[in-house]
């Protein structure tokens, strides 16, 4: 049974549709990245799962409906989102940031041992732990949005473009972070990407969407090595 099993997902802003029909399964601990062109619907469908915008369609996520779950209960289900931008809190410190993704956890002694955890694999959070957000770079800002999700203890990450903005290199080690993230913590992982030929490197599989519709899917040495799909959808 598929971890995440998307039916005919439909969204609109007011009378503009952004998703027409789109179909997706996610496999537990699998790596998948969902690629496409600015405007394609990447983020709509990222949102239409965490439900930050509603949809119609089914989304049916280990054994429940996610689409009766309402957004605010979805992330104490362990769907988290990362949204574009990281979404972290620039006027608080790091240290309170990874408090603060841990908010739906009630076990204080738990915290404290997740925060050493991500504090040993993220060492320049550590090191900068007393310092405001706002004050970090790109890459560090990524990291700390990365380490705040994984506060919550999800079981399956949204996360919307983690290389804007940032160089890549930069971007090169966050998606090793992700694969290392998959093979040794379980972690079940849908990440938004426009660079395509980097993202393919590390996934498991991808689907395309362009103009709202899904329009490939398959592992990701296919997607690689299919060149209509390179030429056609990810302007290689
Ligand atoms: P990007 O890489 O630029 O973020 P994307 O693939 O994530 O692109 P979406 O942001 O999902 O694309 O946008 C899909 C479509 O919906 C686009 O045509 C966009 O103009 C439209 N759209 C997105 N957000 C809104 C909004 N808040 N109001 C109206 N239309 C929107």
């Amino acid at each position: 049974m598929m971890m995440l099993d998307v039916r005919n997902l439909s969204a609109s802003y007011g009378k503009v549709r952004a998703l027409f029909d789109c179909s997706l399964a996610i496999a537990q601990n699998e790596f998948i990245v969902l690629l496409g062109a600015n405007g394609a619907g990447k983020t709509t469908l990222l949102r239409a799962l965490s439900g930050t915008i509603r949809s119609s369609g089914e989304i049916a996520y280990m054994g429940s409906d996610l689409q009766k779950i309402a957004p605010e209960r979805r992330l104490q289900n362990g769907v988290a989102q990362i949204p574009q931008g990281r979404g972290t809190f620039t006027e608080f410190t790091v240290d309170e940031n990874l408090t603060l993704g841990a908010t739906i956890v009630s076990d204080t002694r738990q915290v404290r041992q997740d925060k050493e955890r991500w504090y040993d694999r993220f060492p320049r959070l550590r090191e900068r732990r007393s310092q405001l957000a706002g004050n970090l770079s790109g890459g560090e800002q990524q990291m700390l949005a990365l380490a705040r999700a994984l506060m919550s203890r999800p079981k399956l990450l949204l996360c919307d473009e983690p290389s804007l903005g940032l160089a890549p290199v930069i971007t090169r080690e966050i998606f090793a972070i992700f694969k290392e993230l998959r093979d040794n913590d379980g972690l079940t992982l849908l990440v938004v990407e426009q660079n395509a030929d980097l993202s393919l490197k590390f996934a498991d599989r991808a689907y395309v969407i362009e103009a709202g519709h899904i329009v490939a899917g398959g592992s990701a040495s296919t997607i690689r090595a299919d060149e209509l799909i390179q030429k056609s959808y990810l302007g290689d």
